[in-house]
């Protein structure tokens, strides 16, 4: 079951809202009073379990009561119950390293919650990106977003700042040899070589498809409509 914001697609790269079955659909009342969350078996608090929408990294674990998760809905911004400070704890209302909301879904029991959201900034206080060591992460939407930054900020002396101001013609150029060498490669090369050439296809392609404005979603989104 779903739990939707009013403030729908601020920022959202996560699915479409076709795809949610809603317990509480973008609409004033039941946003803020989802009643069929079962709040009593945990004393009022519902865990609620945060993933990066973009990269789908499981970033950290915290607990809502009700007015947490009507805060969460209503700013867009993930607000938990500190139970050590005993108050709402909007997530980087410190630090400034909010986590923007994207989508609530409630498991099977509806006693826990999966947030997802951007993050704008590390979520973990020792400035790691999650509170959880080395919790995987989809590379390729991490690579993507890495490729977006460059795009936007044109760093001096990167690679990638170079394909950018060569244009589209230069860089779909570059995606045409290195699908040449990567069909080279399978047939006259060894396993080290096919994986480096597909490496460099794949990344040039990243870079191709920002060029023109799209994104690694947007493939994706593609590949699942193909495969219903
Ligand atoms: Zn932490």
């Amino acid at each position: 079951m779903a739990i939707e914001s009013r403030e729908q697609g601020a920022g959202s790269t996560a699915q479409g809202a076709g795809s949610r079955a809603g317990l509480a659909r973008a609409g004033d009342e039941m946003c803020t009073e989802p009643r069929a969350l079962d709040w009593d078996k945990q004393g009022g608090l519902l865990p609620a379990i945060v993933q990066d929408a973009t990269n789908r990294r499981v970033l950290m674990l915290g607990y809502m009561n009700r007015q947490a998760l009507a805060t969460t809905l209503d700013s867009g911004r993930v607000t938990f119950y500190s139970r050590s400070k005993q108050r709402l704890w909007t997530k980087g209302e410190s630090s400034g390293h909010f986590l923007q909301l994207v989508a609530i879904t409630a498991d099977c029991d509806a006693d826990t919650l999966l947030v997802q959201a951007i993050p704008r900034g590390p979520t973990c206080h020792r400035g790691t990106p999650s509170c959880f060591d080395d919790a995987p992460a989809d590379f390729l939407a991490e690579l993507d977003t890495l490729i977006a930054q460059r795009h936007a900020q044109r760093p001096q002396g990167s690679y990638t700042t170079k394909l950018f101001d060569a244009g589209v013609r230069r860089i779909a150029q570059k995606v045409g040899e290195e699908g040449v060498e990567t069909a080279l490669a399978a047939v006259a090369q060894g396993d080290d070589e096919l994986a480096g050439e597909s490496a460099d296809l794949i990344y040039h392609l990243l870079v191709l498809l920002r060029a023109r404005g799209l994104g690694w979603d947007d493939v994706v989104a593609k590949l699942r409509e193909r495969h219903r």
